[in-house]
Protein backbone atom coordinates (compact mmCIF):
# COMPACT_ATOMS: atom_id res chain seq x y z
CA UNK A 1 0.00 0.00 0.00
CA UNK A 2 1.45 3.47 -0.45
CA UNK A 3 -0.50 6.64 1.07
CA UNK A 4 -2.17 9.21 -0.14
CA UNK A 5 -0.55 12.19 0.07
CA UNK A 6 -2.03 14.81 1.80
CA UNK A 7 -1.49 18.20 -0.31
CA UNK A 8 -0.48 21.27 2.49
CA UNK A 9 0.85 23.29 0.08
CA UNK A 10 -2.58 23.48 -2.30
CA UNK A 11 -5.04 23.24 0.47
CA UNK A 12 -3.05 26.40 1.32
CA UNK A 13 -2.76 28.44 -1.57
CA UNK A 14 -6.58 27.40 -2.13
CA UNK A 15 -7.63 28.91 1.90
CA UNK A 16 -5.11 31.67 0.79
CA UNK A 17 -7.18 32.68 -2.42
CA UNK A 18 -10.25 32.75 -0.47
CA UNK A 19 -8.76 34.99 2.74
CA UNK A 20 -7.75 37.08 0.09
CA UNK A 21 -11.22 37.58 -1.46
CA UNK A 22 -12.42 38.10 1.97
CA UNK A 23 -9.78 41.04 2.92
CA UNK A 24 -10.69 42.75 -0.57
CA UNK A 25 -13.94 43.04 0.40
CA UNK A 26 -13.78 43.86 4.18
CA UNK A 27 -11.32 46.16 2.72
CA UNK A 28 -14.01 47.69 0.03
CA UNK A 29 -16.82 47.71 2.80
CA UNK A 30 -15.26 49.18 5.87
CA UNK A 31 -12.19 50.47 4.58
CA UNK A 32 -10.52 48.65 7.14
CA UNK A 33 -6.75 46.87 6.11
CA UNK A 34 -6.16 43.59 7.80
CA UNK A 35 -2.85 44.13 9.33
CA UNK A 36 0.06 41.92 10.75
CA UNK A 37 2.85 43.07 12.90
CA UNK A 38 6.08 41.03 12.86
CA UNK A 39 8.32 40.94 15.51
CA UNK A 40 12.01 39.44 14.71
CA UNK A 41 14.57 39.84 17.31
CA UNK A 42 17.93 38.30 16.33
CA UNK A 43 19.25 36.32 12.54
CA UNK A 44 18.21 32.71 13.37
CA UNK A 45 18.03 31.78 9.42
CA UNK A 46 15.13 29.48 9.94
CA UNK A 47 13.36 32.49 12.22
CA UNK A 48 14.58 34.88 9.22
CA UNK A 49 12.56 32.39 6.52
CA UNK A 50 9.62 31.83 8.32
CA UNK A 51 9.33 35.52 8.97
CA UNK A 52 10.01 36.22 5.74
CA UNK A 53 7.80 33.74 4.31
CA UNK A 54 5.02 34.90 6.39
CA UNK A 55 5.04 38.07 5.55
CA UNK A 56 5.08 37.31 1.79
CA UNK A 57 1.84 35.57 2.54
CA UNK A 58 0.59 38.40 4.15
CA UNK A 59 1.39 40.81 1.11
CA UNK A 60 -0.26 38.19 -1.13
CA UNK A 61 -3.44 37.97 0.68
CA UNK A 62 -3.46 41.77 0.45
CA UNK A 63 -2.76 42.60 4.30
CA UNK A 64 -0.72 45.47 5.42
CA UNK A 65 2.28 44.10 7.01
CA UNK A 66 4.49 46.02 9.40
CA UNK A 67 8.48 44.13 9.42
CA UNK A 68 10.49 44.89 12.59
CA UNK A 69 13.81 43.10 13.07
CA UNK A 70 15.97 43.83 15.57
CA UNK A 71 19.36 43.02 16.80
CA UNK A 72 19.71 39.80 18.63
CA UNK A 73 21.15 42.07 21.33
CA UNK A 74 18.00 44.02 21.56
CA UNK A 75 17.02 44.22 25.69
CA UNK A 76 13.94 42.61 27.46
CA UNK A 77 13.16 46.27 27.89
CA UNK A 78 13.01 47.33 24.40
CA UNK A 79 11.73 43.99 23.35
CA UNK A 80 8.39 44.73 25.51
CA UNK A 81 8.20 48.27 23.95
CA UNK A 82 7.89 47.29 20.46
CA UNK A 83 5.01 44.89 21.52
CA UNK A 84 3.27 47.77 23.26
CA UNK A 85 3.87 50.45 20.10
CA UNK A 86 2.07 47.23 17.99
CA UNK A 87 -0.24 47.57 20.66
CA UNK A 88 -1.55 50.40 20.60
CA UNK A 89 -0.70 50.76 16.60
CA UNK A 90 -4.52 50.70 15.37
CA UNK A 91 -3.00 49.60 11.44
CA UNK A 92 -1.88 46.43 13.40
CA UNK A 93 -4.64 43.82 13.84
CA UNK A 94 -2.61 40.85 15.12
CA UNK A 95 1.11 40.40 16.47
CA UNK A 96 3.62 38.21 15.92
CA UNK A 97 6.58 37.77 17.57
CA UNK A 98 8.89 35.56 16.04
CA UNK A 99 9.91 32.21 18.58
CA UNK A 100 12.84 31.27 19.96
CA UNK A 101 14.06 34.74 21.61
CA UNK A 102 17.40 35.23 22.42
CA UNK A 103 18.42 33.13 25.66
CA UNK A 104 18.40 37.03 27.79
CA UNK A 105 15.03 37.74 27.01
CA UNK A 106 11.90 36.34 28.83
CA UNK A 107 9.59 34.69 25.97
CA UNK A 108 6.87 34.14 28.57
CA UNK A 109 6.61 38.00 29.37
CA UNK A 110 7.32 39.33 25.99
CA UNK A 111 4.40 36.96 24.54
CA UNK A 112 2.31 38.20 27.56
CA UNK A 113 2.68 41.64 26.67
CA UNK A 114 0.57 41.03 23.24
CA UNK A 115 -3.16 42.22 23.89
CA UNK A 116 -5.16 39.48 23.91
CA UNK A 117 -7.48 40.76 20.98
CA UNK A 118 -3.90 40.54 18.28
CA UNK A 119 -2.84 37.57 19.98
CA UNK A 120 -3.09 35.82 16.48
CA UNK A 121 -0.36 32.78 17.55
CA UNK A 122 -3.07 32.50 19.93
CA UNK A 123 -0.23 31.63 22.41
CA UNK A 124 -1.37 34.18 25.29
CA UNK A 125 -2.78 31.92 28.37
CA UNK A 126 -6.01 33.95 27.88
CA UNK A 127 -6.58 32.71 24.20
CA UNK A 128 -5.57 29.55 25.55
CA UNK A 129 -7.80 29.49 28.63
CA UNK A 130 -10.61 30.46 26.24
CA UNK A 131 -9.76 27.59 24.01
CA UNK A 132 -9.91 25.36 26.49
CA UNK A 133 -13.26 26.58 27.78
CA UNK A 134 -14.65 26.57 24.13
CA UNK A 135 -15.10 30.66 24.12
CA UNK A 136 -14.45 32.62 21.21
CA UNK A 137 -10.33 32.72 20.70
CA UNK A 138 -7.66 32.73 18.64
CA UNK A 139 -6.71 29.21 18.21
CA UNK A 140 -2.74 28.23 17.78
CA UNK A 141 -2.27 28.28 13.96
CA UNK A 142 -0.53 25.29 13.89
CA UNK A 143 -3.15 22.94 16.00
CA UNK A 144 -5.82 24.85 13.75
CA UNK A 145 -4.11 24.26 10.86
CA UNK A 146 -3.89 20.64 11.21
CA UNK A 147 -7.90 20.20 12.10
CA UNK A 148 -8.59 22.15 8.95
CA UNK A 149 -6.10 19.84 7.08
CA UNK A 150 -8.41 16.75 8.47
CA UNK A 151 -11.57 18.36 8.28
CA UNK A 152 -10.71 19.37 4.30
CA UNK A 153 -9.62 15.70 3.34
CA UNK A 154 -12.77 14.09 4.65
CA UNK A 155 -11.19 12.54 8.04
CA UNK A 156 -13.39 11.53 9.83
CA UNK A 157 -11.92 11.97 13.77
CA UNK A 158 -15.26 11.31 16.08
CA UNK A 159 -15.03 7.99 17.57
CA UNK A 160 -11.38 8.01 16.39
CA UNK A 161 -8.05 7.24 18.67
CA UNK A 162 -6.34 10.38 17.76
CA UNK A 163 -2.41 9.95 19.21
CA UNK A 164 -0.47 13.19 19.52
CA UNK A 165 3.11 12.60 20.26
CA UNK A 166 5.22 16.13 21.78
CA UNK A 167 3.10 18.25 24.70
CA UNK A 168 4.60 21.42 23.70
CA UNK A 169 2.34 24.58 24.27
CA UNK A 170 2.70 25.83 20.82
CA UNK A 171 2.00 22.25 18.78
CA UNK A 172 0.90 19.12 21.38
CA UNK A 173 -1.00 20.44 23.87
CA UNK A 174 -3.50 22.52 22.19
CA UNK A 175 -3.56 20.14 19.37
CA UNK A 176 -4.87 17.96 21.89
CA UNK A 177 -7.17 20.00 23.06
CA UNK A 178 -8.92 20.80 19.64
CA UNK A 179 -8.61 17.06 18.78
CA UNK A 180 -11.44 16.62 21.98
CA UNK A 181 -13.48 18.94 21.74
CA UNK A 182 -16.90 18.43 21.20
CA UNK A 183 -16.98 19.96 17.48
CA UNK A 184 -16.59 19.40 13.65
CA UNK A 185 -12.96 17.92 13.73
CA UNK A 186 -12.73 16.99 17.36
CA UNK A 187 -14.84 14.02 19.35
CA UNK A 188 -11.76 12.19 18.95
CA UNK A 189 -9.76 9.78 21.77
CA UNK A 190 -6.55 11.36 22.60
CA UNK A 191 -3.49 10.19 24.07
CA UNK A 192 -0.85 12.06 24.21
CA UNK A 193 3.11 11.03 24.39
CA UNK A 194 5.86 12.43 25.35
CA UNK A 195 9.67 11.54 26.43
CA UNK A 196 7.99 10.38 29.84
CA UNK A 197 5.88 7.61 28.15
CA UNK A 198 7.27 4.02 28.10
CA UNK A 199 7.07 1.93 24.93
CA UNK A 200 5.76 4.74 22.43
CA UNK A 201 5.16 2.39 19.57
CA UNK A 202 2.46 0.76 21.69
CA UNK A 203 0.64 3.64 21.38
CA UNK A 204 1.51 4.76 18.15
CA UNK A 205 0.05 1.27 16.46
CA UNK A 206 -2.88 2.39 18.05
CA UNK A 207 -3.95 5.47 16.75
CA UNK A 208 -6.19 5.80 13.33
CA UNK A 209 -4.70 9.57 13.65
CA UNK A 210 -1.14 10.32 14.82
CA UNK A 211 0.18 13.66 14.96
CA UNK A 212 3.87 14.00 15.15
CA UNK A 213 5.47 17.01 17.19
CA UNK A 214 8.43 15.99 18.57
CA UNK A 215 11.18 17.92 16.87
CA UNK A 216 13.20 14.74 16.02
CA UNK A 217 13.55 12.77 12.48
CA UNK A 218 12.55 9.59 12.05
CA UNK A 219 10.82 9.07 15.94
CA UNK A 220 8.15 7.74 13.92
CA UNK A 221 8.90 4.40 11.73
CA UNK A 222 6.65 2.53 9.67
CA UNK A 223 6.54 -0.27 11.80
CA UNK A 224 4.91 1.78 14.34
CA UNK A 225 1.71 3.08 12.60
CA UNK A 226 -1.05 1.12 11.95
CA UNK A 227 -2.03 -0.02 8.83
CA UNK A 228 -4.66 2.64 7.01
CA UNK A 229 -3.69 5.41 9.48
CA UNK A 230 -3.80 9.08 8.81
CA UNK A 231 -0.41 10.57 9.58
CA UNK A 232 0.03 14.30 10.56
CA UNK A 233 3.57 15.24 10.17
CA UNK A 234 4.42 18.81 12.03
CA UNK A 235 8.04 18.72 12.57
CA UNK A 236 10.81 20.24 10.81
CA UNK A 237 14.36 19.54 10.96
CA UNK A 238 17.09 20.87 8.96
CA UNK A 239 19.62 17.59 8.47
CA UNK A 240 22.73 18.73 6.75
CA UNK A 241 23.34 17.89 3.03
CA UNK A 242 25.89 18.97 1.44
CA UNK A 243 23.84 18.28 -2.31
CA UNK A 244 22.23 21.20 -1.62
CA UNK A 245 22.60 24.71 -2.34
CA UNK A 246 22.01 25.95 1.22
CA UNK A 247 23.53 22.64 2.59
CA UNK A 248 20.59 21.10 4.46
CA UNK A 249 17.61 19.57 3.61
CA UNK A 250 14.12 19.74 5.32
CA UNK A 251 12.69 16.53 7.30
CA UNK A 252 10.02 15.88 9.55
CA UNK A 253 9.63 13.67 12.60
CA UNK A 254 8.25 10.55 10.46
CA UNK A 255 10.42 8.54 8.39
CA UNK A 256 8.38 9.05 5.42
CA UNK A 257 9.09 6.19 3.28
CA UNK A 258 8.58 3.58 5.28
CA UNK A 259 5.19 5.48 6.87
CA UNK A 260 3.62 6.14 3.08
CA UNK A 261 3.82 2.19 2.75
CA UNK A 262 1.26 1.69 5.70
CA UNK A 263 -0.61 4.97 6.40
CA UNK A 264 -3.69 5.38 4.30
CA UNK A 265 -2.75 9.10 4.15
CA UNK A 266 0.54 11.11 5.30
CA UNK A 267 1.82 14.99 5.20
CA UNK A 268 4.89 15.81 3.17
CA UNK A 269 7.93 17.66 5.11
CA UNK A 270 7.78 19.96 3.40
CA UNK A 271 4.53 20.98 1.90
CA UNK A 272 2.19 19.83 4.88
CA UNK A 273 1.81 21.44 7.89
CA UNK A 274 3.79 24.38 7.08
CA UNK A 275 2.10 26.38 4.54
CA UNK A 276 -1.35 25.82 6.88
CA UNK A 277 0.21 27.32 9.90
CA UNK A 278 1.08 30.37 7.74
CA UNK A 279 -2.78 30.26 6.11
CA UNK A 280 -4.19 30.20 9.40
CA UNK A 281 -2.36 33.20 10.77
CA UNK A 282 -3.79 35.02 7.88
CA UNK A 283 -7.04 33.44 8.55
CA UNK A 284 -6.73 34.88 12.15
CA UNK A 285 -5.74 38.59 11.46
CA UNK A 286 -8.29 38.59 8.89
CA UNK A 287 -10.92 37.87 12.25
CA UNK A 288 -8.90 39.95 13.94
CA UNK A 289 -9.40 42.69 11.65
CA UNK A 290 -13.33 41.76 11.23
CA UNK A 291 -14.02 42.35 14.44
CA UNK A 292 -11.66 45.65 15.36
CA UNK A 293 -14.12 47.00 12.18
CA UNK A 294 -17.36 45.98 13.90
CA UNK A 295 -16.03 47.42 17.03
CA UNK A 296 -16.25 44.29 18.85
P1 LIG B 1 9.24 21.02 21.43
O1 LIG B 1 8.81 22.19 22.21
O2 LIG B 1 10.69 20.67 21.35
O3 LIG B 1 8.44 19.76 21.97
C1 LIG B 1 8.73 18.47 21.53
C2 LIG B 1 7.85 17.50 22.27
O4 LIG B 1 8.09 16.19 21.78
C3 LIG B 1 8.13 17.46 23.78
O5 LIG B 1 6.90 17.42 24.46
C4 LIG B 1 8.93 16.17 23.95
O6 LIG B 1 8.66 15.54 25.18
C5 LIG B 1 8.38 15.32 22.84
N1 LIG B 1 9.35 14.32 22.36
C6 LIG B 1 10.58 14.54 21.86
N2 LIG B 1 11.16 13.38 21.51
C7 LIG B 1 10.27 12.41 21.81
C8 LIG B 1 10.29 11.01 21.71
N3 LIG B 1 11.34 10.34 21.21
N4 LIG B 1 9.20 10.31 22.14
C9 LIG B 1 8.13 10.94 22.64
N5 LIG B 1 8.05 12.29 22.76
C10 LIG B 1 9.12 13.01 22.35
O7 LIG B 1 8.77 21.13 19.91
P2 LIG B 1 7.51 21.87 19.23
O8 LIG B 1 7.69 23.34 19.32
O9 LIG B 1 6.25 21.24 19.65
O10 LIG B 1 7.79 21.48 17.71
C11 LIG B 1 7.86 20.12 17.32
C12 LIG B 1 8.32 20.06 15.88
O11 LIG B 1 7.38 20.70 15.06
C13 LIG B 1 9.64 20.78 15.61
O12 LIG B 1 10.34 20.06 14.61
C14 LIG B 1 9.22 22.12 15.08
O13 LIG B 1 10.18 22.70 14.23
C15 LIG B 1 8.00 21.73 14.31
N6 LIG B 1 7.01 22.79 14.14
C16 LIG B 1 6.51 22.94 12.92
C17 LIG B 1 5.54 23.88 12.71
C18 LIG B 1 4.97 24.02 11.33
O14 LIG B 1 4.31 24.99 11.05
N7 LIG B 1 5.18 23.05 10.47
C19 LIG B 1 5.09 24.71 13.73
C20 LIG B 1 5.61 24.50 15.02
C21 LIG B 1 6.57 23.52 15.21
P3 LIG B 1 9.02 16.19 26.62
O15 LIG B 1 7.92 17.19 26.89
O16 LIG B 1 8.96 15.04 27.54
O17 LIG B 1 10.37 16.81 26.45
Amino acid sequence: MSATILDGKQLAADMRADIARQVAKLTLDTGVIPGLGVILIGADPASTSYVTAKEKACVEAGMYSQDVRVPAETTQKEALSLVCRMNADSRIHGILVQLPLPKHIDETAVINAIVPEKDVDGFTPVNIGRMIVGETCFLPCTPHGIIQMLLKAGVQTSGKHAVVVGRSNIVGKPVANLLMRKAEGGNATVTVCHTGTRDLAAFTRQADILVVAAGRPNTITGDMIKPGAVIIDVGVNRIPDATKKNGFRLSGDVDFDSAKEVAALITPVPGGVGPMTITMLLYNTLESARRASAGA
